[in-house]
Formats: C-alpha cells, sequence, structure tokens
C-alpha cells in the first residue's frame, strides 16, 4: 500500500461463528443516492442488534466514490467512471486509486453486492443484474442471489464488459450481484427501504440472517448473452445536442418504431425523434433533459414476455 492509497469509509460486523464474508456497496457512483442511505440503515441495524449476522463476515460501505459524492456527480474531478477504471491501481488519478481499493474489497469477499440508480440523469425500473458467469457455479449463485433480492426484474447480461465492479468479482470467481432503482436526484424513500430488505433478503437467503423470505416479486427473468448487453450508455444514442422530451414512462410495454421522445436544438427549429430499436418494456429513461450528442435517452428490455411466462 503506497501513502496515496484510499482506504473505503466502512462498517464490519463479524459474527461469532465462521462463515462467508459479504461486501454491500454504494456510491460507485457519487450521484446515486438510494444505495448510501440503504447501506446506513443497515449499518444502523446492524449496530443496534435489530439485525444480528448467525454467521460470517459484512462489510458495508455506504459510499465508494466519496470524492464524486463531495462533487454531486457521477465521476471524481478526474472524469473517469469508477465503474468502467476498475480494478484500477495504487499509483493513478483518484478514482483510479478508489477502484483499486474497491476491487481489493471485492477480491477478498465470497460474495458481493453492489447497488446503483439512474444517477441525476436516468431513472431505472428497479432490477437486480448479474453476468453471464462462464462457471456455471458462479453463475447459478449470482442468479440465486438477485431472485432473492426481490426486485421486480431479474437480468442476467454478457460477462465480456471490463472495468466494472462486477468484472473484478467476475475475475476472481466472487459471486455478485448489481442493483437498480430509479434515480433523477430525488432519493426515493421506496428505493431506501426496497434496497434495505432486499440486502437483508439476499442475506436470509446466505443463511446469514434469521427470517422468512417474503413473497416473490419478481415479474421477469431474463438473460441475453448478446455482446455488449447490459451496457446501458450505448442504447438509443441521441441524434444531437439539445433538449429531450420523453413521450412514454419508466416500464411501458412498447413496439420497435414507437417514439422514445424527441430531443429538441436550442432554438427549437430542428426537433428529431428517436424511435425504439425492439419491442420491449422502457427499463431506463432519461430524465435529465440535457442531452448530448450520442448520448442515451433510454433502454428497452425485450424478452420479458417469454422469461414472464417461463416462471409462472
Ligand atoms: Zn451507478
Amino acid at each position: 500500500m503506497t501513502s496515496d492509497s484510499v482506504r473505503l469509509a466502512r462498517s464490519e460486523f463479524v459474527s461469532k461463528d465462521p462463515g462467508a464474508r459479504v461486501l454491500i456497496t454504494g456510491g460507485v457512483h457519487g450521484d446515486e443516492f438510494e444505495p448510501m442511505q440503504a447501506i446506513r440503515e443497515l449499518i444502523a441495524r446492524f449496530e443496534q442488534d435489530s439485525l444480528q449476522l448467525l454467521r460470517g463476515s459484512l462489510i458495508l460501505v455506504p459510499v465508494v466514490n466519496e470524492m464524486a459524492f463531495l462533487r454531486g456527480h457521477r465521476a471524481a474531478d478526474d472524469g473517469k467512471d469508477l465503474a468502467r477504471t476498475c480494478p484500477g491501481r495504487d499509483d493513478g488519478s483518484v478514482t483510479e486509486r478508489t477502484a483499486a481499493a474497491l476491487s481489493q474489497l471485492i477480491e477478498e469477499s465470497d460474495y458481493y453486492i453492489d447497488l446503483h440508480t439512474g444517477g441525476t440523469e436516468f431513472s431505472v425500473f428497479p432490477l437486480a443484474g448479474y453476468t453471464l458467469h462462464p462457471d456455471q457455479n458462479v453463475l447459478d449463485k449470482q442468479r440465486a442471489m438477485a431472485i432473492a433480492f426481490n426486485l421486480p426484474i431479474v437480468w442476467g447480461t454478457a460477462g465480456n464488459l471490463d472495468g466494472r465492479s462486477l468484472s473484478v468479482a467476475r475475475d476472481a470467481n466472487v459471486p455478485a450481484i448489481y442493483t437498480e432503482y430509479l434515480g433523477g436526484a430525488p432519493c426515493s424513500d421506496d428505493g431506501i427501504a426496497a434496497y434495505v430488505e432486499g440486502c437483508v433478503n439476499v442475506l436470509m437467503h446466505l443463511y446469514m440472517l434469521k427470517g422468512e423470505s417474503p413473497a416473490s416479486r419478481v415479474s421477469a427473468i431474463v438473460e441475453d448473452s448478446r455482446t455488449g448487453s447490459g451496457h446501458m450508455q450505448v442504447c438509443h444514442p441521441s441524434p444531437i445536442t439539445g433538449y429531450f422530451h420523453p413521450q412514454v414512462s419508466l416500464g411501458d410495454s412498447i413496439e420497435a418504431g414507437q417514439s422514445l421522445g424527441w430531443v429538441s436544438s436550442i432554438l427549437g427549429d430542428n426537433v428529431i425523434d428517436v424511435p425504439a430499436d425492439r419491442d420491449g418494456i422502457v427499463l431506463v429513461l432519461r430524465t435529465f433533459p440535457r442531452v448530448r450528442k450520442g448520448e442515451s435517452v433510454g433502454v428497452v428490455l425485450d424478452g420479458a414476455d417469454e422469461y414472464q411466462k417461463e416462471i409462472k
């Protein structure tokens, strides 16, 4: 460790009985607030003994990317996206050093949950996601964790995206999931509650907490192995820089060709439609009206209908 190494602010709870080591993180992006508050609530509940670990240990990091949080932005002032910078380096920029500290914690864990939202610019339909890991044993554990978390959508995507917290977990064969819940800058009380409950659900699933699993709220399990699936920021790029007016709502079922919204130039003399490129449900929608050319205005999830039938 060099003197420039970042140490992530964390709380750790250890049972007297041995068991797995679980890591839960929020604030990999500095403008995603529900995860930060949910993890603080978990810390308080463990400190007050209203939650007690049966075995193993739990590390809770409410704000991984403190420098980005303090700026009120997705990224710190070196401009690097932490979720594209892992595993980082100890002698690099602030985001690279934060990535190195996070990667080390992930590699030392047996299970990992990374809580996200759409940040200040997007809103995301609540989902638990994972990589389609080449090791069947890891994949089965990830899928079971995502189902146990108990958000409406369970989404397995291509395992070949690098730079992310989940790619560090993938390379270390640590079963890992990430979650998304709305976004857009306000901090949703429902999102905080769903995240606290989801983490508790996964810890019960791992036999680390006592309790009854709630009835399933999962409405669709989609596994999409197409290259690049899960890379939300490249979907439906805006044709121009301007002002985005959505024409759909999050969670709507829509058809290919239907308008996701329009982008207007500054004077409104150039208005261009952004049609959906597939049938499906609106999984992600831009909520921050300013959009730059090439930036995503939304993501449409296809395949949810056929899997919905399968899990009934
Ligand atoms: Zn994020």
